[in-house]
């Protein structure tokens, strides 16, 4: 029979890599709960309109990177192809406004796209991202952008730049677009199919082209920041000084529009050099009009994503390997010691020790060749004899070192083999 595997663009996330997402998970929910931000989990699967008014048509997220399909009641879904559509919809829905103040939230998981795989790039990708609801302050912008340096900067990765932008807000944007349809309009020959496809729907997608000759085009084109009215040059030059006084390096770089129709203002990208070409790990901006898009009052936000594949294709460089190795590895042979393993096993458990139980039944030269492998501290060992007298073998892995003892000595001076323990505890304790 011809075996099935998982669809291009889709992959196993192995136990051996586990380790990893766990890691960063742990570490998202930690930086962020400091800052007072709770988790949220929303659908998967939407209604497609959500997303078809909340990111935009003519993005091409929207316009040719969703799974939709009807449901069998004929009604159109979609698999969630970003995150923050859908926590804006829960917090109009649940009323979350009515709870006053702002609303700090953060998730993370899957997300859908329908593109081109590569390294980098899948079609179920993860995000952690985060959203602060009802803040209009730069002080909500700087907010943000540390707390997404802050998690990165906590996972050990050093060399990422950040890229700032401001895009203005609507009035600012539709003279911005004008200006830019005028210039591309004048190189429209040389603008690759794309771009000119782009020219009079999304113009300002048209300078995150990654076509050679389109960039050429867009050294010259009309600047951004030549078009900001007087509150959002004001609100810009802001964000730059607050970013300042938290010693956050960054760059302006007037061509970084984000793919997003409801961005207005502050637009940012961290980027690594060590990924390639999909070099951005965390994108994300204000979006002011979101929420009113979505049927809500008027209501400032600003937020991000990590692209957590690509951050773990940055932590697999440092060599930071989280790794889960059991404390103690438990190895018997026989009937009756092997009923003692399985006891002693939960028990030690119990103790808040990470326990793993050979359940081979093979001989003891190869149950201890796998607890050497295992990685843990300490291996207990039962045969028969040891099953008869209520005893055991204590052998410590690293330095051999071997000792006789009883079963109920060993739960009774726990304390003690604990403390040995973690000793010899290495990355394991990195795992939370
Ligand atoms: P890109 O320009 O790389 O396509 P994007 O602008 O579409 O990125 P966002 O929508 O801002 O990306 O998503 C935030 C982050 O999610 C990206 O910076 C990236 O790290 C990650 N990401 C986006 N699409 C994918 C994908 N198809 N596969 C893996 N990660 C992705
Ligand atoms: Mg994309």
């Amino acid at each position: 029979m011809v075996t099935i595997s998982t669809l291009p663009g889709t992959r196993d996330i192995l136990p051996e890599e586990i380790g990893y997402w766990q890691y960063v998970e742990a570490t998202a929910a930690k930086i962020l709960g400091r800052a007072m931000y709770r988790e949220i989990r929303s659908p998967i699967f939407e209604n497609t309109s959500l997303f078809e008014r909340g990111i935009g048509e003519a993005t091409d997220v929207v316009s040719k990177e969703m799974y939709t399909f009807p449901d069998r009641s004929d009604r159109l879904v979609t698999l969630r192809p970003e995150g923050t559509a859908g926590v804006a919809r829960a917090y109009l829905q649940n009323n979350l406004h009515s709870l006053g103040g702002v609303q700090r939230l953060w998730y993370s998981g899957p997300m859908f796209r329908y593109e081109r795989p590569q390294a980098g790039r899948q079609r179920q990708f993860h995000q952690i991202g985060l959203e602060l609801i009802g803040a209009r302050d730069p002080r909500a912008d700087v907010e943000v952008i540390a707390l997404a340096t802050d998690v990165l900067k906590f996972l050990g990765l050093k060399q990422l730049k950040l890229n700032i932008n401001s895009i203005g807000d609507k009035n600012d944007r539709n003279l911005y677009r004008e200006a830019l349809i005028n210039y591309f309009l004048s190189h429209k020959e040389d603008l690759d199919i794309d771009s000119q496809n782009r020219l009079l729907k999304n113009p300002l997608r048209i300078l995150d082209s990654k076509n050679e000759k389109t960039k050429e085009i867009n050294k010259n084109a009309p600047n951004i920041l030549h078009f900001l009215g007087k509150e959002s040059q004001k609100h810009f030059d802001e964000v730059q000084q607050l970013l300042t006084d938290l010693n956050i390096n960054y760059q302006i770089n007037p061509c970084l529009v984000r793919g997003l129709d409801y961005y207005t203002h502050t637009a940012f990208e961290i980027q690594s050099d060590n990924l390639g070409t999909q070099s951005t790990v965390c994108g994300g901006g204000r979006y002011d009009h979101l929420i009113e898009e979505l049927g809500g009052t008027s209501t400032p936000a600003v937020g991000w994503a990590i692209g957590v594949e690509r951050l773990i294709m940055l932590l697999k460089q440092i060599e930071c390997s989280p790794q889960h190795n059991p404390d103690v590895y438990i190895v018997s042979k026989g009937k009756k010691a092997e009923a003692i393993g399985l006891y002693l096993a939960q028990k030690l458990r119990s103790e808040e020790l990470i326990v793993e139980l050979d359940m081979s039944g093979s001989n003891f030269g190869k149950q201890f060749k796998r607890a050497d492998r295992s990685k843990a501290s300490v291996c207990i060992v039962l045969g028969e004899e040891e099953a008869e007298n209520n005893t055991l073998q204590v052998k410590w892995l690293h330095t051999k070192e071997q000792n006789s003892m009883t079963q109920v000595d060993l739960l009774n001076h726990i304390t003690e083999f604990k403390k040995q323990i973690n000793k010899y505890r290495e990355v394991s304790s990195k795992l939370i």
